[in-house]
């Protein structure tokens, strides 16, 4: 069997974690805990096993929690549509290749050439409560039965 190296070793304990945990994680949060086994971990040996489990598709990064979780979607490597419940912090993975085209197209009209797209939607998912069925702007997707409140950098038009 081959040894595994120490950077696998990184990104299995960071797995492993990420699994366990209920929301997402900051690398900041990933640290403090490692570091209870491992008191002289370099911040820097956390930040380059979440690149490579991001790159990896395996990790997902979400910019605007700065923080980390566990890739949900596994039928494709394309960017996702990520909708976050402010309440308990519940994440939903959206693929809505459609909506990434004419965000593309929207960033071209106004002379930007998009090198890659984060659409992040913050709200209340249905469990935390009073999502407004009748809210404008909500993100309507085939297998998105969730209602945002808040829907921001999603519309086509
Ligand atoms: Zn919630």
């Amino acid at each position: 069997m081959r040894k595994s190296t120490k950077g696998e070793a990184m990104q299995s304990d960071i797995l492993y974690l990420l699994h366990g945990a209920d929301q997402a994680m900051s690398a900041y949060d990933i640290l403090a805990v490692l570091r209870k086994a491992a008191p002289r971990l370099a911040p820097m040996t956390v930040y380059r096993a979440l690149k490579t489990l991001c790159a990896n598709v395996q990790v997902l990064r979400i910019e605007s929690l700065n923080a980390y979780a566990l890739r949900q979607t596994e039928d494709t490597d394309g960017p996702v549509i990520l909708s976050i419940c402010d309440e308990c912090g519940a994440l939903r993975e959206t693929v809505a290749p459609e909506v990434l085209v004419s965000l593309t197209r929207m960033a071209q009209q106004s002379g930007i050439e998009p090198t890659h797209h984060v659409v992040e939607i913050h709200g209340q998912c249905s469990d935390c409560g009073t999502a407004d069925l009748n809210s404008r702007g909500h993100l309507t997707a085939p297998d998105e039965d969730r209602k945002q409140k808040h829907s921001r950098g999603t519309h086509d038009q």
